[in-house]
Order: C-alpha cells, then sequence, then structure tokens
C-alpha cells in the first residue's frame, strides 16, 4: 500500500487515528497530517489495533512484542506473522548478495529478558544461539565465547555495545576470531568508525549497520559501499523539522510510515531518532535516499544553567577530538547528568586515566558546558542497563522525558 492508502486504511480501522485525524483532510498535504509519538501509541492500547486484526490477536500467525523506551516504558506491538516476513524480505535479500547469509544461516543474538522467555540465560531456536543481555558480565564472558565456539555460527547479529564488550574480551586475550563468522550486523544504538574497525577487526569479518525498530521493523540497511540505504519495500521515511518537512540534506525528526505493519499501523511515527535524508546515486547501484543519523537520540538533551537545552550529541563530537590525539582507544563511554552543571563520565579506555580527564577538560571548555564539574569513572567494560538492556551513552537525571 502507498502512504495515503495506509493513511486511510489506519483512518478507517482504527479508533486511535480516526479520532487522531478528526477534522484533518486525509487528501491535503501529507505535512500536515499529525505525527504519532511513541508515548501516545503506548497509551492508546487495544486502540491502536486494526479491527480487521481483533478476532486473531493472541492467537496463531500473530506476534507480540514488547518494545522499551529508554526510560523502560513499554509499547506492545502486534503484528502478523505474515507481515513480519515481508517487512525483513529486503533485508534477506542483502544479507544474502554481501554475505551468503540466509535463513538458515547458525546465528548468534543477544535477547532482554521478555515474558514467556523465562529466565535462561541462553536460548537455542532453530539455527540460532541467543544470550540473556543481562548475563553479559565479566565474569561469564569465557563463558559466553566458548559457547560461541562450540556453536559455530555464521554470522553475529548484536548491539554494538555487547560487539565491543566480545571484541575487546577476544582482542586482549588473544583469542582467535570465531571461527566460520562471515559476517557481523549491529543494530540498535550508533557506533563509531573506529568501533567498527574494531570490531571487524577483532571477528575477522565485516560489520554493517542495521537501522530499525520493533514497531515497523527495518527502516535502513547499510551497503558494503557505507550507505544507510532507506528500505522503500517496508517503509516510508521522512524528516520532520520544527513541524514541517526537512529539506534535503536537513537534519530532524526521523518519521517512518510502516507499510507492512497492518495489525498496528504506525503512520508518520516519530522514532525518537533525528537525522537526515540525501539522494544518493551509490556505487552499490542503489539510487535514492539514504539516511544519516546524528548518532543522539531527540531525547538526549542536557539541560543548560540557563535552562535551556541542548543536544547530547556534543560529547560525541568530544570524544571524538580525544580520539584524534590519543594513541589508546577510547572503547565505550557513557555520559550521566546529575544536576546543572554537574556530570559522571564513564570510560572504557587502554589510554592513561589522567591523559583522558585533561583531554576532556581541554576540550569541553570549547562547548556551552565550560563551567560544569565532571567525575570520572574508569571502567573495564561499560555493560548494558540493567533493567532496559539499552547501552544508553547519554542519561540526563535532571530532566527526563516520559517516553525514550
Ligand atoms: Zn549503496
Amino acid at each position: 500500500m502507498e502512504k495515503r492508502a495506509l493513511l486511510k486504511y489506519a483512518y478507517d480501522c482504527t479508533e486511535f487515528y480516526k479520532e487522531k485525524y478528526a477534522g484533518i483532510d486525509l487528501d491535503g498535504d501529507w505535512g500536515n497530517i499529525p505525527v504519532a509519538s511513541k508515548g501516545e501509541i503506548a497509551h492508546g492500547g487495544i486502540s491502536v489495533i486494526s479491527s480487521k486484526y481483533f478476532s486473531r490477536l493472541g492467537g496463531p500467525g500473530m506476534i507480540t512484542d514488547v518494545t522499551s523506551g529508554s526510560t523502560g516504558e513499554c509499547l506492545e506491538v502486534h503484528i502478523a506473522e505474515a507481515e513480519q516476513k515481508k517487512s525483513l524480505l529486503s533485508l534477506w535479500l542483502y544479507r544474502k548478495k554481501y554475505y551468503g547469509i540466509d535463513t538458515r544461516s547458525r546465528l548468534c543474538y543477544f535477547y532482554t529478558f521478555r515474558d514467556g522467555r523465562g529466565e535462561a540465560f541462553f536460548e537455542y531456536r532453530k539455527n540460532g544461539l541467543g544470550f540473556l543481555k543481562s548475563r553479559l558480565r565479566e565474569e561469564h564472558l569465557e563463558e559466553i565465547c566458548n559457547q560461541m565456539y562450540d556453536f559455530e555460527p555464521e554470522w553475529l547479529l548484536l548491539q554494538p555495545g555487547v560487539a565491543m564488550v566480545l571484541a575487546r574480551y577476544l582482542f586482549e586475550n588473544g583469542l582467535e576470531p570465531i571461527p566460520g563468522v562471515r559476517y557481523i550486523e549491529l543494530t540498535g544504538e550508533m557506533f563509531s568508525e573506529e568501533q567498527r574497525k574494531f570490531i571487524s577487526r577483532a571477528f575477522d569479518a565485516p560489520v554493517a549497520s542495521q537501522y530499525g525498530c520493533n514497531e515497523v521493523g527495518t527502516i535502513a540497511y547499510e551497503c558494503p559501499f557505507g550507505h544507510l540505504h532507506v528500505m522503500e519495500h517496508n517503509v516510508y521515511v521522512e524528516v520532520v523539522r520544527e513541524g514541517s518537512v526537512a529539506g534535503e540534506g536537513e537534519y530532524g525528526n526521523i518519521l517512518v510510515t510502516a507499510k507492512n505493519q497492518l495489525a498496528m499501523p504506525f503512520i508518520r511515527y516519530d522514532t525518537g531518532d533525528v537525522g537526515r535524508i540525501c539522494q544518493v546515486a551509490c556505487q552499490c547501484g542503489k539510487s535514492g535516499s539514504v539516511l544519516e543519523l546524528s548518532g543522539a537520540r531527540k531525547n538526549d538533551m542536557v539541560t543548560l544553567e540557563s535552562g535551556e537545552m541542548v543536544c547530547a550529541s556534543l560529547f560525541c563530537r568530544v570524544f571524538q577530538a580525544i580520539a584524534r590525539r590519543i594513541d589508546g582507544r577510547i572503547f565505550q563511554y557513557r555520559v550521566e547528568q546529575l544536576g546543572i552543571n554537574e556530570f559522571v563520565v564513564s570510560i572504557a579506555t587502554d589510554e592513561r586515566e589522567e591523559e583522558m580527564e585533561t583531554l576532556f577538560r581541554d576540550f569541553i571548555r570549547e562547548t556551552e558546558l565550560k563551567d560544569a564539574t565532571f567525575r570520572f569513572a574508569f571502567a573495564r567494560y561499560l555493560l548494558p542497563e540493567e533493567r532496559t538492556g539499552k547501552f544508553q551513552f547519554f542519561t540526563n537525571h535532571v530532566s527526563r522525558s516520559i517516553y525514550g
């Protein structure tokens, strides 16, 4: 279905969109169609479900997935199995084309605790071996890696934070890459070019980025030439800035309209991510929309003394600048704002701690946070948050928005 047909379908089949679009001309300018937020949809309950699917909910052929925001709130997503398959079709085509990976290839992945899955530390499903993410602790790394060696996966589907921890474990212990792994897909968070190289070297396999969310599935996939191509068969993507559609190359909030999610329509759905769309004729043979993500989410905002909010990507820039000046590596970092002008910076690095601190203070002085106080915590590994399973690179404890 094209976006206009999807819009009308959502209006006709759900109470949520019928109410949301009351008085709106559905044939009018697309940019005037109201944006749907995660919070609204999470509170919408059954009203977001298409009436055509009511009788099938919870039955065979339907999948329920719970997705959590950065602050831990949950959104229950209902998907028809057949539609989920359709939504993944192009992704599988590209995995096959570039890396020879198909649905039968042996896979290792990490999962967060979900209802109905029990509390097992790992699970064997079809041709996959999954590990519970909260198991990712230093004392279990040897065991996890041994299980992976025994399983002999052909590819790994990992969050960049998980991949960094595993890559370091292999690298620093002088372990061989896992034989047979010929592709690593990173998803769920941003990662830097340095992190990509490190992971690729430790596992001796190419790394590609897949951008998506549980709600709509895959949104964009990186080709071997480094472009994050929009998966046009699955989503319609747009970028809005201060309420209007952004111009080409302008950064703003990424909205998606799902083409294969009819059980629970997502129309102009705000992903919470910030990025821009460029039109690229790529060497891979694909031309069209390419996404560039800013690295921070819409809610990753730092509170300044004046009450003003600035994007936390300023820390990404500071760490990029530091990385260029040191001989060692910054494996991971995390910044928490505890109060106005009060921050804790956690870093996993093999660089001298004093050197890191000095450089950080030098570079931060050139930003809006020149008067702030920073405390440093050096950790061997930065691990996912127990509650959400996420690696938040920035958390603002001063003003937390409800939905991330
Ligand atoms: Zn390309």
